[in-house]
């Protein structure tokens, strides 16, 4: 199977089992935008409970927020968004593509390239040079691009019953002003009521800081979590839920002592790289690299992505960065809130008296949800190859995916549609539930596709109701990793689930 096979198969099982559908499908769907439907809800959700479980749940010292969407206006002008949250947009001449310079495939400045006119398959072969902007079009590889404007991806809109633009026109109405002053009070009509959809999730964990540090007498080193939806108007969305316009992020920062920050990245690292292995069937496929001095954010002294092997190569799934003091600081000039942290054990370093107030430094894991439910998929998909009863191949897909992870934990089957399995079935189905297990009922078609849908979903267990149960109790519980069916009593079941499932 080719890579780019195994991302069209994704694709297709995702739609066709309820993972994710295209948004407003059918109105002819909106560009980026999906939907988790009833498996994809689940295994997003399980994602999520997996990551807080590793980053909160389990330590002492990192807590929980979940703040608003839409924060002041002023907080984005801080961190520097409303300036600098912007992509370098090209447009090719020769395809019309329009893209994002940063992202475009490198080439030599002053050499000399082939692409096909138009971008057509059947154009004629054109050859130019390379400028020294060293990138050419992604779609048609020519070097021939409109010059770089600065595009800035937040989402912008504005907060309040006044329609902007309603005022803006009551304004000027029987004036007779030039260009440029309509422009002007246009823009600051915009302005007056301007709030914007967060691009990140990161930002209210650094205005709250001292809210949270105080209220919950939190002592450095500690951190702070959020998971939730982040928004940006990408110039370019691709490889479906890889880069969308809304997705969502799992993001943590972690407050230190400055002068301590590269143990701890080098800890975070680590233990994030770790996290998505733990879950993985080829935990080699996840992997660390170092960010170059120049790629590096102004305010960053380091950076390491967990990047992926997706079907289009290695590309990024987490930043864990060293952002040093730069937000609390900003934020701080900005407000003249005290965002600072006093250590009366610590000598300070300047005064060299007991008792240090400082600006802690931060450490960033900022991971994406949905682009890990992407990777995740990726790297659970299997294909079986193996022969039926009657001798004929068969191919057995399986969804491989780590028992935490999978929507379903367990589905039970009725043999037949009677002799009294069925409701046996649901007895038992009753029970597990009620352990707050996921459990399926599923008696529609033959046992064998039964399961064939259940291994295609992911779900780790069937749980198999026969004549034998009838008479003794006894059920079968099927694995799906092996296939193989071992015997027990339905007194057993959830037990054996609850042990397997927590391992
Ligand atoms: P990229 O280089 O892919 O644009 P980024 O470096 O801008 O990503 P960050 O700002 O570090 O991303 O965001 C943290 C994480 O949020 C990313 O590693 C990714 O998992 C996720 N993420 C960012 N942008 C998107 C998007 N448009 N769609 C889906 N996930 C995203």
């Amino acid at each position: 199977m080719s890579q780019q096979d195994l991302m069209t198969k994704i694709v297709s099982l995702c739609k066709r089992r309820g993972f994710v559908f295209q948004s407003s499908e059918i109105y002819g769907g909106l560009k980026s935008s999906y939907d988790y439907g009833p498996l994809g809800v689940e295994l997003k959700r399980n994602i999520s409970a997996e990551w807080w479980r590793s980053m909160v749940t389990e330590r002492e010292n990192i807590v929980g927020l979940d703040a608003s969407i839409v924060m002041h206006p002023r907080v984005w002008q801080t961190s520097g968004h409303v300036a600098g949250f912007s992509d370098p947009l090209v447009d090719c001449f020769n395809c019309k593509e329009r893209f994002r310079a940063d992202k475009a495939p490198k080439a030599e400045p002053g050499s000399e390239v082939t692409y096909k006119e138009g971008g057509k398959k059947k154009g004629a072969e054109l050859k130019g040079t390379v400028t020294e902007k060293g990138y050419i079009c992604p779609v048609c590889g020519s070097p021939h691009f409109s010059e770089e404007r600065q595009f800035n991806g937040m989402f912008k809109t504005s907060l309040g019953p006044v329609d902007p633009l309603d005022k803006f026109l009551k304004d000027i109405e029987g004036k007779d002003l030039p260009y440029t002053e309509l422009k002007t009070k246009m823009e600051e009509a915009i302005a007056s009521s301007a709030v914007y959809l967060r691009p990140e999730t990161a930002q209210a964990m650094f205005v709250q800081f001292a809210n949270i540090q105080q209220s919950s007498s939190l002592k450095v080193p500690f951190g702070i979590a959020q998971q939730g939806k982040s928004f940006r108007n990408e110039i370019v969305v691709e490889h479906f839920i890889f880069r969308s316009c809304e997705f969502e992020q799992m993001e943590m920062e972690f407050f230190v002592e400055p002068g301590t920050q590269a143990k701890w990245l080098d800890y975070w690292k680590d233990a994030r790289l770790n996290w998505y292995r733990s879950y993985a069937n080829n935990p080699e496929k996840f992997v660390l690299r170092k960010h170059d001095d120049d790629e590096l954010a102004h305010y960053a002294d380091d950076c390491y992505d967990v990047e992926y092997e997706y079907p289009w190569g290695f590309d990024e799934l987490e930043g864990v960065a060293s952002r040093t003091d730069y937000d609390l600081k900003r934020h701080s000039e900005a407000t003249g809130a005290k965002l600072s942290y006093f250590d009366p054990n610590k000598e300070d370093p300047e005064t060299k008296k007991n008792g240090w107030r400082y600006t802690p430094y931060v450490i960033e894991p900022a991971a994406g949800l949905t682009r890990s439910l992407l990777a995740f998929l990726l790297d659970a998909y299997s294909e079986e190859k193996g022969v039926d009863k009657n001798g004929k191949e068969k191919t057995r897909v399986v969804l491989k995916l780590h028992h935490r992870l999978a929507p379903i934990k367990v589905a039970v089957l009725p043999l037949m549609k009677k002799d009294g399995h069925p409701e046996k079935a649901r007895e038992i189905i009753a029970k597990i539930r009620k352990a707050g297990i996921n459990a399926s009922y599923d008696d529609t078609q033959a046992i064998g596709k039964r399961y064939a849908k259940h291994d295609e979903i992911g779900t780790p267990f069937c749980v198999t109701v026969d004549g034998q149960t009838m008479e003794d109790g006894s059920v079968t519980i099927r694995d799906r990793d092996t296939t193989e069916q071992t015997r027990l009593s339905e007194d057993k079941v959830i037990e054996l689930l609850v042990q397997k499932l927590n391992t």
